[in-house]
């Protein structure tokens, strides 16, 4: 029985969040739109079938065909990010960084990572997630005035803490790790460096960013913001982590399963590895290469509009930006903005003073609505429409309607 037979509710929510999606501009930073040819992976049969374990020793029989789905997701992301081991398995990014933990560190253990009102991540050592619960958690930030992670301070940091395990990754930073300098703070002091590219996988991928493969020993990310594919996880141990520690491929596979989780989602893994072909294609590294191009013209139009960037702009796909000569908070921003068919989120800036529920900034990005084929002339567009909702949130409603009929022009991938 199809969907709309069979539960008309869900069906309708369905239908209607794919209407908001078509009418409105998607530039949350962390999202983007996959492709029907992903869906397709994630919706089929795959759902069905449980294969704990990995490609060739599994707990459970019928998986002749799910091993040749996993082997060949894994020899894709292998070639795609130039590494050695690839565990395709975690549900999605969260857990993939719990497996590391897992693999690399006894409770107690010291650990870094950059803070989360600085651009990190909640498993990064933040006080509420279990990372900050279960481990001794040092955390960075970024210098207060250049808004850069300044890598004098962090290994003089590294220095003093010596860390077991230290983190590298944001969800809010706009510019470029510096993987070589990283590499060396934590060889310093014999650290494992786990470099959790969740946001920039798919700019990695077309090469619009740096691969941190050859500096450090682990690789962590999603599977579903700029690299386009369905919520998921991936850990790659490099050739580095290996030279460090030979069993580390099989303490990362074990801390998988069965030590964090039970059968892994193959309808997801099939998944992966269609946007892995995807993402291994010309068009694709155009694609990474259009969404830098889309953030710096949106930015510079900003900046015209007198919008206050964090760093002063971008060199990846988001920009944060610091509201507070606006006189507006991140979170009124956020909903002036999407009543005007444009969402994006709040967020801390860094040294915000208004504290994490009521943060000073707002942060948006390229990938989904250049999926969209929306190029620099666009981004123009998409300045101006931001700026006179902010200066006046009156003209919202019309903005909207701009917004709903510029949208048909850019369909979402067919
Ligand atoms: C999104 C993100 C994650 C977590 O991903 P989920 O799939 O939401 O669990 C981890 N690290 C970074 C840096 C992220 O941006």
């Amino acid at each position: 029985m199809k969907l709309k037979q069979g539960d008309s509710q869900i069906s309708k929510l369905i239908a209607l969040e794919t209407e908001r999606q078509k009418n409105t501009l998607q530039m949350i930073p962390s999202e983007n739109h996959c492709s029907p040819a992903v869906r397709e992976a994630l919706g089929s049969i795959l759902t069905d079938k449980y294969a704990e374990g990995y490609p060739g020793k599994r707990y459970y029989g019928g998986n002749q065909f799910i091993d040749k789905v996993e082997s060949l997701c894994i020899e894709r992301a292998k070639e795609l990010f130039n590494t050695e081991h690839v565990n395709v398995q975690p549900h999605s990014g969260s857990p993939a960084n719990a497996a590391v933990y897992v693999a690399t560190c006894q409770p107690g253990d010291t650990i870094m990572g950059l803070a989360l009102p600085m651009g990190g991540h909640l498993t990064h050592g933040t006080k509420v997630s279990f990372s900050g619960k279960f481990f001794n958690s040092v955390q960075y930030g970024v210098d207060e005035k250049t808004h850069l992670i300044n890598y004098d301070e962090l290994a003089k940091l590294v220095q003093s803490h010596k860390p077991k395990l230290m983190w590298v990754g944001a969800t809010a930073y706009p510019r470029i790790f510096d993987w070589a300098k990283l590499g060396e703070i934590a060889d310093s002091v014999g650290a494992y460096l786990a470099a959790d590219i969740a946001h920039i996988a798919g700019l990695v991928a077309g090469k619009a960013h740096p691969n941190p493969v050859p500096f450090v020993h682990i690789v962590t990310t999603t599977t579903h913001k700029t690299l386009r594919g369905p919520r998921g996880g991936m850990i790659m141990v490099t050739k580095k982590g290996i030279e460090k520690d030979p069993e580390l491929p099989k303490k990362i596979d074990k801390a998988v399963f069965p030590g964090l989780q039970g059968g892994p989602h193959e309808n997801a893994i099939a998944a992966i590895a269609v946007c892995l072909k995807e993402a291994a294609t010309p068009a694709f590294k155009k694609y990474a290469a259009q969404i830098v191009k889309n953030a710096k013209a949106l930015a510079s139009e900003l900046k015209k509009y007198d919008f206050n960037l964090v760093s002063g702009g971008t060199d990846n796909h988001l920009l944060l930006v610091d509201l507070r000569n606006k006189n507006i908070t991140g979170a009124e921003a956020q909903d002036l903005l999407e009543s005007a068919g444009i969402t994006i989120n709040k967020n801390s800036i860094p040294y915000d003073p208004a504290g994490p529920f009521k943060p000073s900034g707002m942060r948006l990005g390229t990938p989904a609505i250049t999926t969209r084929s929306m190029k620099e002339s666009e981004m123009k567009k998409i300045a101006g429409w931001i700026n006179q909702v902010i200066l006046n949130p009156n003209s919202a409603g019309r903005v909207s309607a701009e917004i709903r009929k510029f949208c048909k022009k850019f369909p979402l991938p067919k």
